[in-house]
């Protein structure tokens, strides 16, 4: 069970569709992330990922 209590004020996020985001403020729950990208040659900031994402329902069956 995940415990997204906590609210990271360090890190900033509003992708509710993650299971780890804070459920009531723009806030990720995880102490740390990794940030990476899926391009060869990034320039723009829509080249980058946050790889600790994860489905809210990843997992359930
Ligand atoms: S793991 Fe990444 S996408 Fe998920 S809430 Fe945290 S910062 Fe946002």
């Amino acid at each position: 069970m995940v415990n997204n209590s906590f609210a990271n004020e360090s890190i900033r996020c509003s992708v509710t569709d993650c299971k780890f985001h804070h459920c009531d403020k723009n806030y990720c729950s995880l102490g740390t992330i990794t940030v990476g990208t899926h391009e060869t040659d990034p320039k723009e900031c829509q080249c980058v990922d946050c790889e600790s994402f994860k489905a809210k329902n990843e997992g359930l069956a």
